[in-house]
Order: structure tokens, then sequence, then C-alpha cells
């Protein structure tokens, strides 16, 4: 099937590599325009926060929700950036196209729940929301490939996918194993749609945000999505894995130079 998939974002060259960043978790206005003045100096412009957050097991942070929400308008008005954040049920949806969000991303949780995605798939009809979809956490790539027919079948055409990595039984070295083919065999069946890279989720620890973003963008990637937090240590979720504003910017010049050139 041939799909008919338009841009997500139409202020960039269609052709340069989408950038996102920001922190796992909105924890404060502050925080969120202090991290996106700093994403700014780095030349990024699209800003992430989670806003609701999805813990596997209760007792965690949660998010802010709506009063996040807020937030992300001020870094949209301050700094210029686009927005996105991760929505899970159709209540999250209208809340955030209500709040002027420019990007909507779906968790590697809700793509596992057919249920889940049909709800946010009807209540996102008719509306030209850009949705991008995280792979499921198991490593189906029908479950994937489904969650983005539901939102095509829905009339969603600014569509992109994550590759967040897959959860593997035993230890591996990732927090997320890659299993690039599986990413491949996506691409393979939908290649209109742009695939994107999270090293931060894959990897789990910041060492490796460099390396396995180098080796998404070797292998073709569109872009990247990658956790950034002014003071990793303090974050109130994935901690061990962000990097602040300035350590992206050197990731960027030293391990993705054609990139960061592309930012200029
Ligand atoms: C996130 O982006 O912070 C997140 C919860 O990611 P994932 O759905 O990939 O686990
Ligand atoms: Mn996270």
């Amino acid at each position: 099937m041939n799909l008919d998939i338009h841009p997500i974002i139409t202020t960039t060259a269609s052709s340069a590599p989408l950038l996102i960043a920001g922190p796992c978790s909105a924890e404060s206005e502050e925080q969120m325009l202090a991290t996106a003045r700093g994403l700014c100096d780095a030349g990024i412009d699209i800003f992430r926060a989670g806003v609701w957050k999805p813990r596997t097991r209760p007792g965690g942070f949660e998010g802010h929700g709506r009063k996040a929400l807020e937030w992300m308008a001020a870094v949209k008005r301050e700094t210029g950036m686009t927005t996105a954040t991760e929505i899970g049920c159709a209540a999250h949806a209208r809340e955030a196209l209500e709040a002027g969000i420019d990007i909507l991303w779906i968790g590697a949780r809700t793509t596992s729940s057919p249920f889940a995605m049909q709800e946010i798939a009807d209540s996102l009809a008719g509306t030209d929301a850009a949705v991008l979809v995280k792979n499921p956490v198991c490593a189906d790539l029908d479950l994937w490939i489904g969650a983005v027919e539901r939102l095509y079948l829905a009339g969603i055409r600014r569509l992109g996918v994550i590759h967040r990595g897959f959860k593997v039984p035993g230890t591996t070295d990732y927090r997320n194993a890659p299993l690039w083919e599986i990413a491949e065999a996506f691409r393979r069946e939908f290649p209109e749609i742009p695939m994107l890279c999270d090293p931060s989720h894959m990897g789990g620890m910041r060492e490796r945000v460099a390396p396995l973003s180098a080796e998404a963008i070797a292998r073709g990637y569109d872009g990247l999505i990658i956790e950034s937090h002014l003071d990793p240590e303090s974050a109130l979720t994935d901690a061990r894995q962000q990097v602040t504003p300035a350590m992206l910017s050197s990731i960027l010049a030293e391990s993705l130079p054609e990139m960061a050139a592309a930012l200029r």
C-alpha cells in the first residue's frame, strides 16, 4: 500500500533531519524555559517534554498534566520552539491540541494496546494533528504497523514513527535492545513514513546517546528524539539517560557533524 504521508512540520526543509530534544518530564515552568533556552542555543527548535508520564508501576512521578501544558505554551511563546508531548488516551489528545501542542507522540506502552490506539485515532479524526508513533514495548512489528494504520485510517496524514528499542528477556547492553532489523522491516513496509530514533530510551545511559544517534543517522534515519535535562542527576524520571543541553551540543558537534551543520 502506498501511503499519502505529509510532513510532520513544514518550517524546516523536508530533507533536513528532525531533531527533537527536551526533558523526559515537564517538572516546572522554570525548568522548561531554562532547558528550552539551552536547547535553542544548541540550534534545536523542537522541544519535547512528558506532561503525562506512563509509569510501568504506580507510585512514581506521573506528570503535572494540564498545568504542564501551560508551561509548554510558555516555551512556545517565549522561544518560538515547536512543541511535542506524549498522549495516552483521547482526553490527552483533546487537551494537548487545545493547548496548542504542535506534535503528539504515542508512547511504547500505548502503541501496545489496540483499544487505546483506536480510541486515540477516533478522537483525532478530522484534525490535522501531527503524530509520532513509538514502537511497542515488545518486538511485535504488527502491533507497531497496526497502531499507525489505525491513525491513517482515521485520516491522520502527518505521521512519523520513533524506534526506541524493545524490551527483551534476560540482560542486554541496552535498556531496550535496538533490534535494528525490526525497524528496517517497518521501513520496507512504509518507506514514505519518516523514522526517528530515540537513543535515550534505547541506551538507558547518557554515554550511549552519541553512538546510538550516530548509528541511526548512518542507517538513514530521518531524525532523533533525545532527552535533555538541565540537571540530569536530579531529574524526576529517567535521570540516568538524560544529557544537558551543553552535552547535547557537544554530541552533535563530535558525533553528528553533518546534522550539527544542518541546524545552523
Ligand atoms: C518518554 O519518551 O519519556 C517515554 C516514556 O518513552 P517510551 O514510551 O519510549 O518508554
Ligand atoms: Mn523518558
